[in-house]
């Protein structure tokens, strides 16, 4: 595994934009930036492409409009059309299908004055047409080659429709399940956060992204969007200087550090200024400090959002934009609008122009446009490359990687292929909705529900009969909020009590249940915060019904969060959380309901008792009242009346099949200088009946700091699979970099001292042993 590379210091800092040479003056303390071989032949085409360029046109490179009502046949006289005639446009998002994206292209290439190609972007978060799971199911794999070939395929099935660049990775930590959007991020923490980030940069972009099968990156939400207040959406950040740099700023790094060509400006404020005009985020951060050499896009009209924020009118809060670091005005036009004004004001200089408007013709230049604006636009290429038997059998296996069994009493899972099963629930036949949040190029028409595909699996060994149950919610208008952009769950009009005795004249018939219930896939993802993280409440009363029929309950779960499952945990013999595992979901789900497959993934996000509990993260400060281990309530140390601290689930938990035990981690020294390597290793035994994978996690704990320090950090993970009955020696090595931290004065160090290292099956359920790292 490759170890914190972002914490490695490189040498002679250089940067190819001089604008980020001149900037103001920042905390030397910090990492290095690191060393960008300038391209001579980029700079000189650049150079003169630049010297011919109008301010106007200048202006156009600088805009982001969505596709809007660009239709092929009738572009040429479309809005859109005539901007991009016009040079007024830079690029173009939200638009599906190469022959659109070759008709818009040709209008730049043919029709505009210097015929400079545009960039074409799409949400591609989780797959294209072959969908993955959503991101937090993904990162549940703990597979960094999984994670990378999803990203691979799904630039390979984007590029063959004309999509060059990503608004992906999302690298939001967040440890707030009311917020919607911790479905598209990759969970609780940093270090696993940071290796996903890497591997999702590297899979879209490869080592050279001007291959025609490879498309740019674009990290998002620059910065801290998933630390919102009380989960809601778009609500206000604040946090400490130290905090942002140990725990939420590492993924945003990984992935400049990995080469992102872009990367997005966050919806929030950060210290007081939203981040889309934070020049200390923008500027002195990503560009002085960490090297980024890509370009920096708004969010969706982030820049005009800033005047709602109390930051000024559009042009001032575009002023403020170009001089903070911003690049490109994703839909807002507030740059295309009021530079040229503000230029003329003396507000902003030419050379924020210019700085901005050659990184954007860099991007294009990196991309290969110049040297063919039409890399992209293979026509063949769709018919044959997209949702292709290949990419969708990864996405089946990657899929399953993705499944954490919460609870397996009395082994019932996996299902024999022999009598009956029902299957009951609201998501048991609701195929639109298997893709999950974020999958603006699905096409479902393809995709199996999970009644079709349980079917399919079973033949005529099993008989599966499917009932809906219930409906997703009591509250039809609450549905309607929850099932938008084409995934419906196709609401059963009938009374509630009518739709349950069906299901339960179907339970009778059965020897086994297989309840699908849980989120629709639109309850997470953008705008879709929840202050109540159950399962809705008449799937609940379903559970209860069928539970008593005295016959076995699997419950499947479908879920974009984090949910507070207390009830089901203490009721429920089997829970199995399928996220929403894509395109391929139905199939993998029966692959792990009938042992095909050993489900083997784990949590990345802590699953809370209730949601009062939140945020609840296991990497957490110790307090000066910490509560005693094992203990639930003491009077005057840091808990609740009403609650243990304990999470329900833990972070890195998921069980399997088989099982696996542990011995205690043995360290080849038990003191190490800062030059030395600490190698760890750990005996794992398979000794369960099934062959399976485990994730091996390592963790560490600084006892004594010079602030204070979390009672335990991830440093480490492997996925290993054993056979039964298999025994291996897990290796790990920590070096003085895993040791280091932002202290208070962000100066990136380690503090010699006492040490602990933890090694086990997820974060709780784990062993020790001490070493001290000498001055
Ligand atoms: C989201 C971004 C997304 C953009 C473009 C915004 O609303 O916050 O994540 O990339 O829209 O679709």
């Amino acid at each position: 595994m490759n170890k914190t590379t972002y914490l490695t210091i490189l040498s002679l800092a250089f940067a190819i934009h001089s604008f980020a040479q001149n900037q103001g003056s920042s905390n030397a303390s910090f990492t290095p930036k690191k060393a960008v071989t300038p391209d001579p032949k980029m700079n000189v085409y650049i150079d003169a492409l630049m010297k011919k360029m109008t301010l106007d046109e200048k202006l156009g490179q600088l805009n982001l409009p969505s596709s809007g009502d660009f239709t092929t046949g009738t572009a040429s006289n479309s809005g859109i059309a005539q901007s991009i005639q016009a040079g007024k446009v830079g690029g173009l998002f939200n638009i599906k299908s190469v022959a659109k994206i070759l008709e818009a292209q040709k209008l730049a290439v043919e029709k505009s004055r210097l015929k400079i190609p545009m960039i074409f972007g799409m949400d591609v978060i989780h797959g294209y047409q072959t969908v993955f799971p959503i991101p937090l199911g993904l990162s549940c794999s703990w597979d960094m080659q999984a994670v990378e070939r999803s990203a691979q395929i799904a630039a390979a099935e984007a590029s063959a429709d004309g999509i060059c660049w990503t608004f992906s990775p999302m690298v939001d930590i967040s440890r707030d399940p009311r917020w919607g959007r911790v479905s598209e991020g990759s969970g609780e923490d940093p270090f696993l956060g940071s290796r996903i980030a890497e591997a999702m940069v590297k899979g879209y972009q490869g080592s050279d992204y001007s291959k025609s099968n490879r498309i740019m990156a674009c990290v998002k939400h620059y910065a801290l969007y998933g630390a919102v207040e009380a989960g809601r959406e778009y609500n206000t950040v604040d946090m400490s200087r130290v905090r942002m740099f140990n725990e939420y700023m590492p993924p945003y790094k990984a992935a400049v550090d990995a080469g992102a060509g872009s990367i997005m400006a966050a919806f929030n404020e950060v210290d007081g200024i939203p981040s889309t005009g934070n020049k200390f985020l923008l500027s002195d951060v990503l560009r002085k400090q960490w090297g980024f050499n890509g370009f920096v896009v708004t969010d969706y009209t982030g820049m005009n959002e800033m005047t709602a924020h109390g930051m000024g009118d559009l042009q001032q809060v575009s002023a403020l934009a170009l001089k903070a670091g911003v690049d490109m005005d994703m839909v807002g036009e507030g740059f295309l609008s009021t530079l040229k004004k503000s230029l003329a004001e003396g507000k902003v200089t030419q050379q924020d122009i210019d700085r901005a408007c050659r990184s954007i013709l860099e991007a294009k230049y990196k991309l290969g446009l110049f040297a063919d604006p039409y890399r992209f636009c293979n026509v063949k290429r769709a018919q044959t490359e997209i949702y292709t038997e290949a990419n969708r059998k990864a996405a089946r296996e990657i899929a399953a990687k993705s499944f954490v069994l919460l609870k397996n009493q009395n082994n019932i899972l996996p299902l024999k292929k022999s009598g009956t099963i029902a299957l009951i629930g609201p998501l048991a036949d609701a195929k639109e909705n298997m893709s999950g949040t974020w999958s603006v190029a699905a096409d479902p028409t393809n995709y199996k529900s999970l009644v079709t595909a349980l079917k399919d699996a079973a033949g005529s060994k099993a008989r599966i009969i499917y009932a809906k149950g219930a409906n997703l919610d009591a509250d039809s208008a609450f549905e309607t909020r929850a099932t938008v952009f084409g995934k419906s769950l196709h609401r059963d009009p009938r009374p509630a009590n009518e739709i349950l005795q069906e299901a339960l004249k179907t339970a009778e018939k059965a020897d086994v249940i297989v309840a699908a219930v849980g989120e629709s896939a639109e309850m997470s993802g953008e705008s879709s915060s929840r202050s109540n993280i159950q399962i809705p409440q008449i799937q609940q009363d379903l559970l209860k019904a069928l539970l008593k029929t005295g016959k076995p309950v699997v419950l499947v779960l479908f879920t974009g969060r984090p949910l507070d499952l207390t009830w089901e945990s203490k009721n429920v013999p089997v829970i199995l959380n399928v996220w929403f595992g894509g395109s391929e979901a139905g199939d993998a789900i029966s692959d792990v309901l009938f042992g095909e497959v050993n489900p083997s993934g784990k949590l990345t996000a802590t699953f809370p008792q209730n949601v009062g509990q939140v945020p609840l993260y296991y990497n957490h400060k110790n307090t000066g009242r910490p509560l005693g281990e094992g203990q639930w309530f003491q009077k005057f140390r840091s808990n609740y009346l009403d609650v243990s601290n304990d999470p329900l689930y833990p972070f890195g938990f998921g069980l399997s099949y088989t099982s696996f035990t542990y011995e205690k981690p043995v360290l080849d020294k038990s003191r190490i200088r800062k030059t030395d390597q600490l190698h760890i290793s750990v005996k794992v035994t398979n000794n369960g009946n099934y062959d399976g994978e485990e994730v091996v996690q390592l963790y560490i704990q600084d006892l004594v700091g010079s602030i204070t320090r979390p009672v335990k950090e991830l440093k480490g993970f492997r996925k290993i699979f054993l056979k039964k009955g298999e025994s291996r020696n897990v290796q790990f090595i920590i070096t003085n970099n895993d040791l280091k931290f932002y202290n208070s004065e962000l100066k990136f160090d380690s503090e010699p001292g006492e040490f602990k290292v933890y090694t086990g099956t997820n974060s709780h359920d784990v062993q020790s042993a001490n070493f001290s790292l000498l001055p």
